[in-house]
């Protein structure tokens, strides 16, 4: 049977038993290469699920990020801090796919604590880029967009926090959605920057990213920054006309470091959106260029609060030798953090401490609320905003070593998280280098049904362009 890149749609039509073989099969074949899980089930004797003939998700593999909790089954968040922590219970998301009868197949690797976009920082090693494997899958769920790019899952299951399912699904030309923060649960997430995380699905089609929302979206009480307002049907606007969509497409997102090859993409993209009917209108979202510096007050702030947990006494690795329990704490976060977690703790205590606070932390907070008003305003004057997804394709393996330029992957992702919209990558097309390119459809608070509609539409529309004969080398 075909297994490699069918849909959900078309695995949940076919024999499970041969469905879940394929799949370890293909994961065997690839993983040598790509190394997009930490953690892999051996087979289908270990899988233990439920069935749940009514969902469509029944029976279909998945890989869960591994920053989520997944009961009995070990989870590192890619971070030698938590070497050997089992989670004693599931995250809402999981428990909700669970439910519905999905089979988590294994564990994808990210860059420790959900910290980078290349996946370059992961204590478990790198994930390459399906597509070429000198370059990187990008990040912070690097593993779980090339392991849906290679076929190895039809789906997975990310978190974006500044971009890390938009961008990574950008560079393995996938399709990547976060939602509306509250949307879905983050109860079970280890927590990165709490105001900030998002779970979401990774996937081949909009339609399907559309079938995993219907499962994990919702209010939950163990979360209470979820939102009670109405869960849709998301399948059930992919397929209105977009004649007429008013498309804002800001102007300042075109000096930020975006390579033309990029920007060819994107320019054409605009154009099928016209051939289709739609109308683009040049915006303005003035605060842009304060959206990665903002980002990186407001999220390393919450940071450095998360990673206060880890002393070594309640969650996986302890350093051994220690004189007393000072001297454990000291040696356990020296030992069990690296290098990006230490910058994120140091720079979050500095925009936290008493007399900086109000210089930093509290003038980031001010100038998150201009760019959310910025995007507010936009949406009463166009339908949806319409940008690249990343400045850049997949990068090289080692290129970045500067951590600033690594945080400028995010300027087109960030400034939609802090403003909690929502947002989905999906392929445009490629650079000449045969890279994946993605562009970013964002839509006002709660209107995932709006963004998946464009996409989708412009999916089908794209279906038959001449880059979609390319193929992934593994
Ligand atoms: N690359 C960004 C960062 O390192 C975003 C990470 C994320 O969304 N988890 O903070």
């Amino acid at each position: 049977m075909e297994f490699i890149n069918k849909t959900i749609k078309e695995l949940s039509k076919k024999d499970k038993r041969e469905v879940l073989s394929d799949c370890f099969s293909r994961i065997k074949e690839v993983e040598p290469k790509l190394h997009a899980f930490v953690t892999v089930l051996s087979g289908l004797e270990e899988v233990d699920r439920k069935d749940n003939p009514k969902s469509i998700l029944n029976g279909i593999p998945v890989g869960i990020k591994d920053v989520l909790c997944t009961r009995n089954l070990r989870t590192t968040a890619s971070a030698k801090m938590l070497d050997g922590f089992t989670p004693p219970y599931n995250a809402t998301v999981v428990k909700k796919l669970k439910d519905a009868g999905a089979i988590i197949v294994g564990k994808n690797n990210c860059d420790a604590w959900a910290h980078g976009a290349s996946t370059e920082n992961s204590d478990y090693g790198v994930t390459p880029n399906p597509w070429d494997l000198e370059r990187v899958s990008g990040g912070s769920s690097g593993g779980s967009a090339a392991a849906v790019a290679a076929g190895e899952v039809p789906y997975s299951i990310g978190t974006d926090t500044g971009g890390s399912i938009r961008q990574p699904a950008s560079f393995c030309g996938v399709v990547g959605l976060k939602p509306t923060y509250g949307r879905v649960s983050r109860y079970g997430l280890i927590a990165m920057a709490s105001s900030l995380d998002c779970p979401g699905p990774i996937t081949h089609t909009v339609e399907d990213a559309a079938i995993v929302l219907n499962v994990i979206a919702g209010k939950d009480e163990k979360d209470a920054t979820t939102s009670d307002s109405q869960v849709l049907d998301y399948t059930k606007d992919l397929n209105k006309d977009i004649k007429g969509l008013k498309i804002g497409v800001p102007k300042e997102y075109f000096g930020l470091g975006l390579f033309d090859e990029v920007g060819e993409v994107f320019k054409k993209s605009l154009e099928t959106f016209e051939k289709m009917g739609a109308e683009v209108v040049n915006i303005t979202l003035p605060h842009t260029e304060y959206g990665v510096a903002t980002y990186y007050i407001i999220q390393t702030a919450e940071v450095s609060s998360n990673l206060g947990r880890y002393d070594g006494v309640k969650y996986g690795f302890s350093a051994k030798d220690s004189k007393d329990l000072i001297d454990s704490y000291f040696k356990t976060r020296d030992e069990g953090f690296g290098d990006e977690a230490k910058r994120r703790i140091m720079l979050g205590t500095y925009v936290l401490s008493s007399g900086y606070y109000d210089a930093y932390y509290l003038k980031a907070a001010k100038v998150r609320r201009l760019i959310h008003d910025d995007f507010v305003k936009a949406f009463e004057k166009v339908d949806i905003i319409l940008t690249p997804t990343a400045p850049t394709p997949a990068f090289k393996i080692g290129e970045k070593a500067d951590p600033v330029s690594m945080y400028m992957a995010d300027v087109f992702t960030a400034p939609v998280s802090l403003a909690g919209l929502p947002a989905i990558s999906v392929p445009a097309g490629f650079s000449a280098d045969k890279l994946p390119v993605g562009i970013q459809i964002v839509g006002p608070h709660f209107e995932e049904n709006k963004i998946l509609n464009v996409a989708h539409m412009f999916e089908k529309e794209a279906a038959n362009a001449d880059w979609r004969k390319n193929k992934v080398a593994v």
